[in-house]
């Protein structure tokens, strides 16, 4: 059983990449930061602060979510109701990165994210994943792009869904959270030691999912 590992930072183009390879390849996938998402959401809905650590980790190990394969990917399904798109709001991100920086409740989402891991083998999308969560992986790659690429392809998916946006102020924006991923005490946000470090800044997602695929092919 083989685990492929791509961490970076938001942006850099990891969901795509990874659907994509784990279509290509027939192998399970992880959506990480879906599962710290899941967290934040279900803490606001049972009215948990964000700041009572045991609390919130206590929701972390008592999630009933399950992610089943749907026509337009995977949708996620929390206490039977589907939140697929809830948990995709820069509302629901942010409670995300709030319980996310929670030593307990990284700890009690470890065991479920190894759960992952299943024969044929498992393409792993997150933060983490190298450095904590699958430190023996076969494979893995540290996926990022210059802040000002980021900004501009975030700017063009909310300007594609008619959202009105500023490059500058998600510039700034995306420079803050890297800020925050990198310097937080618990997983900041660093590729691991044997990590393939890729920068996506000129480069297109097949370009990216080739260079992946050429190191499965090593
Ligand atoms: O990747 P995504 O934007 O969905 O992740 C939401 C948040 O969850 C991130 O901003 C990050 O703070 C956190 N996260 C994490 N470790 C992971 C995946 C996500 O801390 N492995």
């Amino acid at each position: 059983m083989s685990v492929i590992t791509i961490d970076g930072p938001s942006g850099a183009g990891k969901g795509t990449v990874c659907a994509r390879l784990a279509a290509e390849l027939n192998w399970h996938l992880l959506d990480s930061g879906a599962l710290y998402r899941i967290t934040g959401l279900a803490a606001e809905r049972q009215s948990v602060a964000l700041d009572d650590e045991p609390a919130v980790a206590q929701v972390a190990a008592q999630l009933d979510v399950t992610f089943e394969p749907g026509i337009d990917g995977v949708a996620v399904v929390l206490a039977g109701e589907e939140v697929t798109t809830t948990i995709r709001t820069e509302e629901v991100g942010s409670l995300a990165s709030q319980v996310a920086a929670l030593p307990a409740v990284r700890d009690a989402l470890l065991q479920r994210q190894r759960d992952f891991a299943k024969a044929p083998g498992l393409i792993a999308d997150g933060r983490d994943m190298g450095t904590v969560v699958f430190p023996q992986a076969d494979i893995k790659v540290f996926l990022t792009a210059s802040a000002e690429e980021r900004a501009q392809r975030r700017f063009r998916q909310l300007t594609e869904k008619g959202i009105n946006a500023s490059l500058p102020a998600l510039i700034e924006d995306i420079r803050a959270r890297d800020e925050r991923d990198s310097s937080r005490a618990v997983a900041p946000l660093k590729p691991a030691q044997d990590a393939v470090v890729i920068d996506s800044t000129s480069l297109s997602i097949d370009e990216v999912c080739d260079q992946v695929m050429a190191l499965v092919h090593q």
